[in-house]
């Protein structure tokens, strides 16, 4: 087996200096919290997706559950969400007091699928929570249609999607919500960070108060010399603002998106090319309605072709130098939602079948083309090694 002289990490953040140097432009401000660059990046993002407002939190899954509390989801209310995702996607429906329901996913695009959705709707239902896997797009048209049949809110967790567009038009432009994480693993990295996008104007303005102890306006401007001391508090809201050291590097990071998501698609596009000869394995799809922003390469094993299970797959990997991750563990599967809901295995076949198979390989715009070749030449030993008959 070949093996790399070093590891090769699963992700890795691209800092370079005109981030380091926004940063430090914020700390010689003053502005270390919430300030003007904070505003500045609100207002580029919401250009950027193409929506009327947006509003910087410090993480999605802050931007998640504002968005469920300005939407007035709670206590009796229903949530669908897909098995498949980052449990905080089920957790934020937990956190209002509301009810997670899982509907499991389309296997190809491994995005939650609408028939299945139907099926899970009842009068309790008030919120769908697609997500848009990997930078996949959810089928947006279809799913608009059950919300607006019924009534419910749409969040789209767009954790991934920064860049993904469906059928042409970018995520975050939405009557509804969408929410973005800049976490530092995500296609746009601040350290911890997160972003809501919507059209609607009350809805904005409604998380934007939330987001900052529920204050009657705009509290960053509070302590300007035409600012005034007096404010009132109309909600018991949170503390999930954006800080300007965040938002910095959000500037630098959206001004280079478009040269890192190409990285992000040659690497991906070389992976496709290597590994559709092999029959052993299965490569992530782009639909035709669909702009990828490949935020995950997720390689679908097919296990009745391999001596090996994903487990011993990773290991091998791990043995040639080369980080690996699994996307995801279904929510349904945690003993907190086994033990309050009653799941269990086989509830959600698809999602479990996702799980039981795939690995998610290095995708990020700092691997070199010599890493990425690495991690081709070691798949496909692997694969040859462990190839039944
Ligand atoms: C990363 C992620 C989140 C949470 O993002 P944070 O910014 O860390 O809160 C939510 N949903 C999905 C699908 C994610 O990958």
């Amino acid at each position: 087996m070949s093996k790399r002289e070093e590891f090769l990490p699963y992700n890795l953040p691209l800092i370079e200096e005109d981030d380091i140097a926004e940063v430090v432009d914020s700390l010689k401000s003053n502005w270390i919290t919430k300030g003007p660059k904070t505003a500045e990046f609100e207002k580029r993002f919401a250009a950027y997706v193409g929506a009327e407002h947006a509003i910087a939190v410090n993480s999605c899954t802050a931007a998640l559950h504002l968005s469920l509390v300005a939407a007035e989801i709670g206590p009796g209310d229903e949530v669908i969400v897909p098995p498949l995702t980052f449990a905080a996607s089920a957790n934020v429906a937990i956190h209002v007091g509301a009810t997670p329901v899982f509907a499991d996913i389309d296997p190809v695009t491994m995005c939650i699928d609408a028939e299945k959705i139907k099926e899970k709707i009842t009068p309790r239902t008030k919120a769908l929570i697609p997500v848009h896997i990997a930078g996949h797009p959810c089928r947006l048209d279809e799913i608009r249609e059950i919300a607006a049949a019924h009534n419910l809110f749409v969040l789209e967790d767009a954790a991934h999607a920064v860049y993904t567009r469906y059928k042409g038009q970018r995520i975050g432009a939405t009557p509804h919500a969408a929410a973005f994480s800049f976490y530092a693993t995500k296609n746009i990295a601040t350290g911890e960070g997160g972003m809501v996008t919507t059209d609607d104007a009350a809805l904005a303005e409604k998380i934007r108060m939330m987001s900052t102890h529920g204050m009657s306006r705009n509290a960053w401007n509070r302590y300007a010399a035409a600012g005034s001391w007096y404010y009132e508090i109309l909600y018991p809201g949170y503390k999930d603002n954006m800080t300007d050291m965040q938002a910095a590097l959000g500037l630098t990071q959206l001004a280079k998106l478009e040269r890192m998501q190409t990285a992000r698609r040659e690497i991906a596009l070389k992976y496709n090319e290597a590994f559709s000869r092999l029959p052993e394995l299965e490569t992530p799809v782009e639909q035709e309605y669909a702009t990828h922003a490949w935020h995950l390469y997720i390689l679908k094993l097919r296990l009745e072709k391999l001596n090996i299970d994903r487990a011993q797959f990773i290991e091998e990997l791990k043995a040639a130098q080369i980080g690996t991750s699994v996307h995801y563990i279904p929510v349904h599967l945690h003993p907190y939602y086994r033990e309050t809901y009653g799941y269990r295995r086989g509830d959600f076949p698809q999602s479990e079948a996702v799980f039981d198979r795939t690995l998610s390989l290095p995708l990020y715009p700092k691997m070199s083309e010599r890493d990425t070749e690495d991690v081709i030449a070691a798949v496909t030993e692997i694969v040859a090694k462990f190839r039944k008959g």
